[in-house]
């Protein structure tokens, strides 16, 4: 969990977005090449399997298989209407202290809410497992 102290606000900054870029497929003759990614807030979380996920670093919203016609600022409004980022008016450097500190409030919202999430995914998940032990102890009596 970094995100409480400064590294978890390097993100607010487009130059920290675009430099987790690097292997990013789209680079030429497309829209969703790696400046516009980081324009609309997105940093590039590639995993083995999928090299061109993308998550909102605000409302933490994942993203995968783009197209090279997709525009990353319209693709992140609509799957993540309510990000505060995305509809942002200003520039992350010309808001008031208080407006960012209103903001990173909301920042936090998104987090907590996609931890509680994960814990319940597992919660579930090793519920299901303890179902299943449960019924195949009670099949062998
Ligand atoms: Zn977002």
């Amino acid at each position: 969990m970094d995100q409480f102290n400064e590294e978890g606000l390097k993100m607010y900054f487009y130059e920290n977005r675009l430099k987790t870029y690097e292997g990013w497929p789209f680079n030429e003759d497309c829209t969703c090449t790696p400046e516009n990614m980081a324009k609309a807030g997105f940093i590039h979380t590639p995993s083995e399997n999928s090299p061109d996920v993308a998550m909102c670093f605000f409302c933490l919203k994942e993203l995968e298989g783009w197209e090279p016609e997709d525009d990353p600022e319209k693709e992140h409004k609509s799957h993540s209407p309510s990000c505060n980022f995305i509809t942002l008016k200003k520039k992350v450097e010309e808001l008031t202290v208080e407006e960012f500190l209103k903001l990173q409030k909301e920042r936090q919202k998104f987090m907590i809410n996609k931890h509680c999430k994960e814990a319940l995914d597992k919660f579930e998940e090793a519920a299901k497992q303890k179902r299943a032990d449960i019924k195949s102890a009670m099949g062998e009596e």
